[in-house]
């Protein structure tokens, strides 16, 4: 499991990271999750992946709650495809009352596209998700067919925008528009908005004037080893 961090916009400390899972192949060296999410959502081994991943996180919270070092939110990614399976929030809750810790430290993050299908089903267990104390982002908005209407009614802590608004080169003007009005419209829904994919001073500068309270991406850290990590919070 690596880590990629979370800034705060304002002080530019690390408030948070975001767990990512790595496979080390022996043959084929190190694998992006592109190359085996999509055959493991196939074959339903994503259900134990992100299992394995957030026992992990859990793990990391408690060894730095033993250690007395100050505990941050780390995130951990939910696939669309277990949202459905039975038990899914008991489980989630299992893990993190087995190792002691507050579940507010723990936020799990549902990409965009999971909302599409939104028949009552996915309130609910975002409901209960977030009746057992685990905080909730949106992934990716922005990627797809945002679902605007959705944001009043699901109960989401923080928007994550997606990286297609911040492209190489210099920012345009019209994704500056749209990521200030989204910015703007989360604010006034009472949602914390985070920009993934921050790769330049420039869009960093920008996403602090429209007041974009988090930032994520290559211009303050790629994802790193746990170790790394661990070094970079001190
Ligand atoms: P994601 O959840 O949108 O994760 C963010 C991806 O953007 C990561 O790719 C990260 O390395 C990359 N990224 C971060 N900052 C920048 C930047 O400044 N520029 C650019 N170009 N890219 C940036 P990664 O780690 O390859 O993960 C790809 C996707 O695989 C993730 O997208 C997520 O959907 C999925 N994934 C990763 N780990 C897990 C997991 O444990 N469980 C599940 N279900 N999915 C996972
Ligand atoms: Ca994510
Ligand atoms: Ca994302």
């Amino acid at each position: 499991v690596y880590f990629q961090p979370k800034y705060d916009t304002v002080t530019e400390q690390i408030i948070g990271a975001e767990a990512l899972i790595r496979w080390k192949h022996s043959s084929r060296g190190m694998l992006p999750p592109d190359a085996f999410i999509p055959l493991f959502e196939a074959n339903g081994f994503i259900i134990e992946l992100d299992m394995y991943v957030l026992e992990k996180v859990c793990e990391l919270i408690a060894t730095w709650a033993k250690e007395g070092i100050p505990l941050m939110c780390i995130s951990v990614n939910l696939s669309r495809t277990h949202l459905y399976a039975k038990n899914l929030v008991e489980q989630l809750a299992d893990v993190v009352k087995k190792y002691g810790i507050p579940p507010h430290y723990i936020e799990f993050e549902l990409t965009e596209s999971a909302f599409y299908e939104e028949n009552g089903t996915l309130l609910q267990i975002m409901e209960a998700i977030k009746e057992q104390g685990f905080r909730l982002s949106m992934d990716d908005f922005g990627s797809g067919y945002s679902s605007l209407n959705l944001l009043s009614k699901l109960p989401i802590d923080i928007i994550k925008l997606d990286k297609v608004f911040l492209k190489e080169g210099e920012m345009q003007e019209s994704d500056r528009i749209i990521i200030s009005c989204v910015v703007d419209m989360a604010k006034k829904l009472k949602i914390t908005s985070l920009c993934e994919g921050v790769e330049t001073q420039e869009q960093s500068d920008y996403l602090k004037e429209v007041g974009c309270q988090m930032q994520q991406g290559f211009y303050f850290s790629r994802p790193i080893p746990q170790a790394v990590f661990e070094n970079l919070i001190g």
